[in-house]
């Protein structure tokens, strides 16, 4: 296989590429903002598959960078996040917050380097949130690039929750829960053992359905589409924060 598809069409992962094809595309001007994933692999009750938050965040990723092709690459970036507060169920897996932020800072500069003017780090673990919070202005004195860093829960609004969600805004985004359950339903169902969903202590991940999931995932990739459009096109900036005078 190369890089297309079966359609033809090329592939939106950085990492089925050749240095060639990267380096005329990149040349060309085809290809304009990267895409790092970044998320978890911890445990997600008795029913998900632990890989839950990688593969949310990979598959949103992906599905943007097809909507938006060839515009965006898609750079698969860190499978494992920052999850200490699950070690207490074996095979989770967690990097310290500080070997998390190092990985980080060394696969933006990377993008840096190849010559990306925008960057979004999409998020999926909400174990990332604070250490990358805590940093992220110096971060942005690290990189003068069109950074950003987007969980991609946050497209959704209390509204769609409402609607969508019997557990509500409470229940976005939860873990392994109504929403997360309900994707991996619409997205890739191997991931879930149907069996287990209510029995366990909680049972809220029973509430899922395959339709909330398309719904939900559709309304995701169309606004996190936007927010990158929105990057590409110059109508979301970032602002450098002062130097120390
Ligand atoms: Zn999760």
């Amino acid at each position: 296989m190369n890089d297309r598809d079966m359609s033809g069409s090329i592939s939106v992962e950085l990492s089925k590429w050749t240095r060639r094809e990267f380096r005329e595309r990149m040349a060309g001007g085809s290809v304009q903002a990267a895409l790092l994933p970044v998320a978890a692999i911890e445990q997600h009750l008795e029913h998900l598959a632990m890989e839950h938050d990688w593969r949310s965040t990979h598959w949103v990723a992906c599905r943007v960078a097809e909507r938006l092709a060839p515009r965006v690459v898609v750079a698969p970036a860190c499978m494992v996040g920052v999850s200490e507060h699950h070690m207490k169920h074996p095979g989770t897996l967690t990097l310290q917050p500080g070997t998390f932020l190092n990985v980080l800072a060394d696969l933006i500069d990377s993008l840096v380097r190849a010559g990306f003017d925008h960057v979004l780090v999409l998020n999926g673990h909400g174990g990332n949130i604070a250490p990358v919070e805590g940093t992220w202005e110096q971060f942005l004195r690290m990189f003068p690039v069109n950074l950003h860093f987007l969980s991609y829960w946050d497209v959704l609004t209390k509204e769609d929750a409402q609607e969508v969600l019997e557990g509500g805004s409470d229940a976005l985004p939860g873990h392994a829960q109504e929403f997360e359950t309900s994707l991996a339903l619409a997205h890739f169902p191997e991931n879930v053992r149907k069996a287990a969903l209510a029995d366990q202590l909680d049972t809220s991940p029973s509430l899922a359905s395959e339709e909330k999931g398309r719904v939900l995932g559709e309304r995701i990739v169309t606004r996190v589409a936007e927010y990158v459009r929105d990057m590409i096109e110059g109508r979301r900036t970032v602002e450098t924060p002062p130097f120390f005078p």
